[in-house]
C-alpha cells in the first residue's frame, strides 16, 4: 500500500521481530555464522552487519524513514546516512566530495557552524568558499563561468536565522548546466514542507537535532543523496573512516519524534502565523521576519517551493539591543535557549550566541543585526505565548 508522507512518519518500515515499537540494538559488533558469511558481507555479496561505526539495524530503520520522506514522489529510494550531528553530516559530505584546490559556491547568512566550517576548517585544507548573492541568479552564473575550480554549490533555505530563501529549482538548473553538484540544508523546512531532491538538488542535509527529533533530546544529522552509486562507494568510504556514525538510542528517539512531526509542524506553523500577526501590529516592534507574511521579501519563493511557512521567525524591538535583552529577561514561558524545532518555544539572540563567530560587518549586511531576536515558535497554547509576550513587552 502506498503511504502518504504523514503515514510514513508514523508507521512505515518493518523490523524482523514481533515487537510493536522499534527495538534498540546496542551492539558494537555482529556475529557471522561462518567465515564465508563474514566474507560475503565484507565483499557486499550479502547484506548484513559488521560493526556499528558502519551501520546498525536501529539506525538503518530510522535512516530509511528519512530517505522515504526526502525521496517521496521519486521513483526510487535515495540513500540516507544518519550522522552524529548536523555538522558531521556537512563535514562528511564536503570531505567526501572535495579535494584541495576545489571551491564551494555559497551565500551569506548560513548556519553559524557551516559558515565557520567553510571559512576556517575547509579553508585550511585549501578548499575555498566563494560567496555571492543568491537573490541575483546572474551573479551565481557569473561566478560559475568565471571560476572552473568551483566544484560544488551549497545553499540553506530558509536560512538560519534570517529566513532568506533561495530558489532551489533555479539554482539546480544552473548547477546542471555547469555540471556542478548541489546540496541543500533542509533543516528549517523538514521534508514535510520542502523536498529539495524533487526540485533538482543532488544532496539534502539535515540537523536532526531540530524538528525531526522535535523534542530537544539528542543531537544528530543526515545526508541524503540521489546518486546511489556514489553514495555507496565514495560517500560510504568517507562516512566509515571519518567516524561520525549515529547511535541506536538516538535513532530510536528520532523514530518516536517523527511520529508526531506532521502534527507538530501544523501547530508550530499556526502558532507562528498568529504571533507574527500580533507582533506586526505591536507598537514596540520595529520589524517582523516571518515567511508567511504577505509582504515578506521571500514570501513568494517560499510559497513556490514550500508546503507551508513553518515555525521559525525573528523580530526586532524598536529599542534595539538593550530593549531586546530586557525583553528576553522578562519572559516567563518562552525559553531562553539556542537551537530550534523543539515542542517548547525557544528564543535566542544570534548576535551574541549562534553567530558570535561571524564577523559583525558580514552578519549585519545580511540582516543579523545586533538587536535581532530569533524565535522557534513552540506548540504550546498560543494564548499563553501571546500572554507571555504581552507582559514582557509591557515591562
Ligand atoms: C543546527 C543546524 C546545523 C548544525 O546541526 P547540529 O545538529 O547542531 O550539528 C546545521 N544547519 C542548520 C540550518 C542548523 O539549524
Amino acid at each position: 500500500m502506498k503511504l502518504s508522507k504523514e503515514s510514513i512518519c508514523v508507521q512505515s518500515g518493518h523490523f524482523p521481530y514481533q515487537s510493536h515499537t522499534l527495538p534498540i540494538i546496542p551492539s558494537s559488533t555482529y556475529v557471522f555464522d561462518s567465515a564465508e558469511h563474514g566474507m560475503d558481507i565484507f565483499t557486499n555479496k550479502q547484506k548484513g552487519y559488521i560493526y556499528s561505526r558502519f551501520n546498525n539495524p536501529t539506525v538503518d530503520f530510522a535512516a530509511e524513514k528519512i530517505a522515504a520522506l526526502e525521496g517521496f514522489g521519486m521513483d526510487y529510494l535515495p540513500a540516507c546516512y544518519l550522522t552524529s550531528s548536523g555538522m558531521s553530516a556537512l563535514s562528511t559530505l564536503f570531505l567526501a566530495l572535495l579535494k584541495p584546490g576545489d571551491k564551494i559556491l555559497s551565500h551569506y547568512s548560513l548556519y553559524g557552524g557551516t559558515d565557520e566550517l567553510f571559512h576556517k576548517t575547509l579553508k585550511g585544507l585549501n578548499i575555498d568558499t566563494i560567496i555571492v548573492d543568491f537573490d541575483d541568479l546572474n551573479s551565481v552564473e557569473a561566478a560559475l563561468k568565471a571560476d572552473s575550480k568551483i566544484a560544488h554549490i551549497h545553499i540553506e533555505t530558509p536560512a538560519n536565522p534570517t529566513l532568506r530563501c533561495v530558489d532551489i529549482q533555479a539554482v539546480a538548473n544552473l548547477a546542471k548546466q555547469y555540471q556542478k553538484k548541489l546540496s541543500v540544508d533542509n533543516t528549517f523546512a523538514t521534508p514535510l514542507l520542502q523536498q529539495p531532491l524533487l526540485l533538482g538538488a543532488d544532496f539534502v542535509i539535515h540537523s536532526i537535532t531540530k524538528y525531526l527529533n522535535g523534542h530537544g533530546t539528542a543531537i544528530g544529522g543526515a545526508v541524503i543523496g540521489k546518486d546511489l552509486e556514489w553514495m555507496d562507494t565514495v560517500f560510504k568510504k568517507a562516512f566509515r573512516l571519518l567516524g561520525g556514525a549515529y547511535n541506536p538510542f538516538e535513532a530510536w528517539l528520532l523514530v518516536n519524534g517523527l511520529k508526531t512531526l506532521p502534527l507538530r509542524l501544523k501547530q508550530h506553523t499556526a502558532n507562528a502565523k498568529t504571533l507574527a500577526d500580533y507582533l506586526s501590529q505591536h507598537t514596540e516592534i520595529a520589524t517582523v521576519n516571518y515567511l508567511g507574511l504577505l509582504d515578506h521579501p521571500y514570501h513568494s519563493i517560499a510559497k513556490k517551493q514550500m508546503e507551508d511557512f513553518g515555525g521559525m521567525m525573528s523580530f526586532e524591538l524598536k529599542g534595539g539591543f538593550d530593549a531586546g535583552t530586557k525583553f528576553l529577561n522578562k519572559l516567563q514561558l518562552c525559553v531562553r535557549a539556542v537551537s530550534l524545532g523543539t515542542c517548547d518555544t525557544l528564543i535566542s539572540h544570534p548576535a551574541s550566541m549562534t553567530h558570535i563567530g561571524v564577523p559583525r560587518e558580514e552578519r549585519v549586511k545580511y540582516g543579523i543585526t545586533d538587536g535581532l531576536i530569533r524565535m522557534s515558535v513552540g506548540i504550546e497554547n498560543i494564548n499563553d505565548i501571546l500572554a507571555d509576550f504581552e507582559q514582557a513587552l509591557k515591562a
